[in-house]
């Protein structure tokens, strides 16, 4: 195949405005590297895309190859779906452009683009959409499967603020997706990930924010968790949407705000945001501090786009990375219980408990609206197990397994796609839940013969997904 594919890829090459990427070339071991560190794929052609005509040759350049086809919009995809062994991989890393229409508060995005991209272009007007807590993360993938960050109790999911897409669908036609074009499609993208075309942009709604929000991390010591937590739960029921506290169970990282007898024991961290008049925040942030001895502080004003990459120190690429993860609707004493168990027992610096708050303006939109199904969602648990050294791989999955089961009875159902791991393929059908029938409809349309599957996939096949990625493996 491959020695095949090497006469044919500079016909390739002639075709798009973009690069063509074949094993040996210069950028090709770049190219294929995504971020977690346990993805080592080698596709057969990397298409670094420059426009959309360049997508579509790339489509049927795989369909006539037969060649499985990935698509990379930042590589953040936990299970590694940016990048296909001895397949095609579509790659938008250089077509990153934001642009911002002020008047009517709209940013136009290219699919490569980060968060941090798409951050720094809207916050240089004052502007943001809801986002994910990672600048290095990709917008694609994000709003793809959904999206939530500091600003969703306010505004929603990404989805809930993406306009329109453009995109390249499975017969390499170009199509428009809005609430007037092409609406099963619009409904479909919102939440239902890479299954429907490629999408060569993004158009978002945005909002006033900042650029100055009040923001940073309260640190607890790990014996006053149930205290802490319990309290936490409280204080979010009742506080607004410009409020936002996320939890994260961890051993202490070097901060320079804690105190060097704390560094790498087990510690409760609650990060806080406000969007909002900084006085104001304040006042409602200072009860947080009351709900135990805080170890160590740092709170304050800054601008928006700073605490966006706050994160990013923790989150570095190149790190062995396992995720599990659960919605829940409540934090019974039962949740948290498990969730304090299971961080007594971190087996490594790196791997954490991370409990996002999401519970606001989503959970107001019905389940339907949108192939993003979790509307009751007011929390979603992530285990992010994490590590560094192939030898710890079997330790931090155990882990990260057994905790997400002995969590699973207190979640509420569905989940969301863009945590799951490649061996979740049995937990997709039941994250859409009652809008999975109609995505089947929808990718039966768009793409019936499934040549973007490999995904967290809305499998139309009549074989199996696991046979199809069995197959393709051999
Ligand atoms: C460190 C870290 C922090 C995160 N934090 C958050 C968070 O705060 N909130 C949140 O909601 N999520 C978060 N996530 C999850 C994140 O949303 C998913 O990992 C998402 O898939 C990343 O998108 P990407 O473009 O970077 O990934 P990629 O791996 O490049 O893409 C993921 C998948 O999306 C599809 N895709 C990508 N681009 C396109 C395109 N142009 N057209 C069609 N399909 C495409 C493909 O199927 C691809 O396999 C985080 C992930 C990481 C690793």
């Amino acid at each position: 195949m491959t020695t095949q594919l090497n006469k044919k890829a500079p016909t390739l090459k002639g075709k798009v405005n973009g690069n063509v990427l074949i094993p040996g070339d210069t950028g090709y071991d770049g190219a294929r590297r995504i971020w977690n560190a346990m993805i080592d794929r080698r596709p057969e052609v990397i298409v670094q895309c420059a426009t959309s005509d360049d997508v579509a040759q790339a489509i049927a350049f795989a369909r006539d190859n037969d060649l499985e086809i990935s698509v990379r919009g930042g590589g953040h995809n936990i299970a590694g779906y940016a990048v296909c062994d001895k397949g095609l991989m579509i790659d938008f890393s250089t077509m990153k452009n934001v642009r911002v229409d002020t008047g009517a508060r709209r940013a136009y995005v290219e699919p490569g683009a980060t968060l941090s991209d798409f951050d720094r272009a809207v916050q240089a007007h004052g502007l943001a959409t809801p986002v994910g807590i990672n600048s290095t993360t990709g917008i694609a993938g994000l709003t793809l499967g959904g999206g939530f960050g500091w600003l969703t109790r306010q505004y929603g999911l990404t989805i809930d603020n993406l306009a329109s897409a453009d995109l390249v669908t499975a017969d390499g036609k170009k199509a428009h997706a809005s609430d007037h074009d092409n609406p099963d499609l619009f409904w479909a993208i919102r939440g239902g990930g890479g299954n429907f075309g490629v999408v060569t942009q993004f158009e978002f709604k945005l909002h006033p924010v900042g650029p100055e929000i009040l923001a940073g991390l309260i640190v607890f010591p790990f014996d006053q968790a149930k205290q802490v937590l319990k309290q936490y739960r409280e204080y979010v029921r009742s506080a607004p949407t410009e409020v936002n506290v996320w939890v994260v169970l961890r051993k202490a990282p070097p901060l320079p705000f804690l105190p060097e007898a704390v560094h790498g024991n087990e510690v409760v961290v609650l990060a806080v945001f406000y969007s909002g008049d900084i006085a104001e925040g304040t006042k409602l942030i200072d009860p947080v501090r009351r709900f135990g001895d805080v170890l160590g502080e740092h709170v304050g004003p800054m601008p928006y786009v700073q605490w966006q990459q706050a994160f990013d120190p923790l989150l570095t690429p190149g790190a062995r990375n396992y995720w599990k993860s659960h919605n829940f609707t409540e934090l019974g004493d039962g949740a948290l219980g498990t969730m304090i168990e299971y961080a007594a027992t971190l087996p490594s610096m790196q791997c954490e408990i991370f409990l996002g708050l999401v519970a606001g303006v989503a959970n107001d939109v019905p389940p339907d609206a949108t192939a993003y199904n979790s509307r009751d969602a007011r929390f979603v648990m992530n285990v992010h197990g994490r590590w560094d050294n192939a030898a710890q791989d079997e330790n931090c999955i155990s882990w990260s397994r057994a905790f997400f089961k002995a969590a699973a009875p207190y979640a509420s159902a569905g989940g969301y796609v863009n945590f799951m791991t490649a061996e979740e393929d049995n937990r997709i059908a039941a994250a859409y839940g009652s809008n999975y029938a109609r995505l089947l409809q929808i990718k039966q349309r768009y793409d019936p013969e499934n040549i973007f599957h490999f995904n967290q996939n809305i499998c139309v096949s009549s074989e199996g997904i696991g046979t199809i990625r069995q197959k393709r493996s051999a």
